[in-house]
């Protein structure tokens, strides 16, 4: 437990200092490493705090959280910088809001760059230079940045599998439902309950808002060929079209949201009705606390009947505490076990 006020750790749920409410999560930082050119996710806690476990190198602070940036935007962004095309293609390119590290050099990008951007010439430089970007380097320090937080996926790894068990003992596996999006943090939870529980035949239901990108789509698709085993049903609602009810009522605005009833969880709540009628079910999904504001106000776990949308389930989010960061460190390293024939050691940047 951590109080936010003290700024310690502690294992009372009431800060024995200050007598504040103490949260669950210890805050994390994330540091860079100059020579081995990675994030560094780090407890603020730890006590090799500052130190890169890779080279034993003094490390220097980043940012609060961070995601990758992938070969495809870093294109992007070197044409909407007036850069050359593939300029950066050798360097370490992560980002965070607004803000781009490369090689851990920060750029602020202004929302003008996109607003005055001429979409169509960007679109024909993009066609035009792909062919010369590559993955070649991004894997490299994918690779580097697995290896050196290694012991933080350990950690986050055996907290969520012993929450996932945790909450699974309490029902039959038969009333155990994944809640699919198609997205990043649904894919991971998804990855994680299946292995703590050690069963693929879990049911999924896949949210089809009728909104989804066409890539979402084809995306719900491959992951349901590739679970042969699971159970992957669809709630989608085949009734309305969102744009005709939009021309009809209104569109959704926060005192009249009828769009998540409508084409979220009315077509979930139907298909758990005629699964399961009236019996008690567990939920998992991939809920984070660092999403939002609102969110941040959930509960790890919901059951109570006026906090969650569809009635008769507990809902559980294994990934609650997880940063963006540590979802792409958990994706990341099932991505090179594929590629760990590689030497890593060979892959190193000095
Ligand atoms: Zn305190
Ligand atoms: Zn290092």
């Amino acid at each position: 437990m951590w109080c936010r006020n003290c700024n310690i750790e502690t294992n009372d749920t009431i800060c024995p200092v200050c007598s504040e409410t103490t949260v669950e999560d210890i805050p994390i930082e994330i540091y860079w490493c100059v020579h081995c050119k990675t994030p560094i996710i780090q407890n603020v806690t730890q006590a090799d705090k500052g130190i890169c476990p890779l080279c034993g190198e003094k490390i220097k602070y980043l940012s609060a959280d961070l995601r990758p940036v992938f070969p495809e935007e870093r294109l992007l962004l070197e044409l909407l910088l007036d850069k050359e095309p593939n300029e950066f293609i050798k360097k370490s390119v992560w980002a965070s809001n607004s803000r781009y590290y490369i090689d851990g050099k920060s750029i602020p990008i202004s929302s003008k760059t996109f607003q005055f951007a001429d979409t169509d010439s960007l679109i024909n430089k993009i066609g035009h230079h792909k062919k010369n970007n590559s993955y070649k380097y991004f894997e490299m320090y994918i690779s580097n940045f697995v290896e050196a937080n290694k012991s933080r996926l350990n950690c986050l790894k055996t907290e969520a599998f012993e929450f996932v068990r945790k909450m699974a003992a309490k029902f039959d596996e038969e009333k155990i439902v994944i809640s699919f999006s198609g997205g990043k943090d649904s894919t991971v939870t998804a990855d994680v309950v299946i292995k703590a529980m050690s069963n693929p035949n879990l049911v999924h239901i896949f949210g089809n808002t009728t909104l989804e990108f066409p890539s979402t789509v084809k995306y719900a698709e491959r992951y349901r060929q590739n679970h042969p085993q699971a159970i992957f049903l669809t709630a989608k609602n085949d009734e309305q079209v969102f744009y005709d009810v939009c021309e009809d009522i209104g569109p959704p605005a926060r005192m009249m949201r009828w769009c998540c009833s409508m084409f979220k969880t009315g077509p979930i709540t139907r298909v758990i009705n005629s699964l399961y009628r009236n019996q008690q079910i567990l939920t998992f999904y991939g809920i984070r606390k660092s999403e939002s504001v609102s969110r941040s106000k959930y509960n790890r776990v919901e059951d109570a009947a006026e906090s969650v949308k569809i009635q008769q389930q507990t809902v559980a989010s294994p990934i609650f505490f997880w940063k963006d960061v540590d979802i792409w460190l958990y994706m990341f390293s099932g991505y090179f076990i594929l590629l760990r024939t590689y030497s890593l050691k060979n892959w190193r940047i000095i």
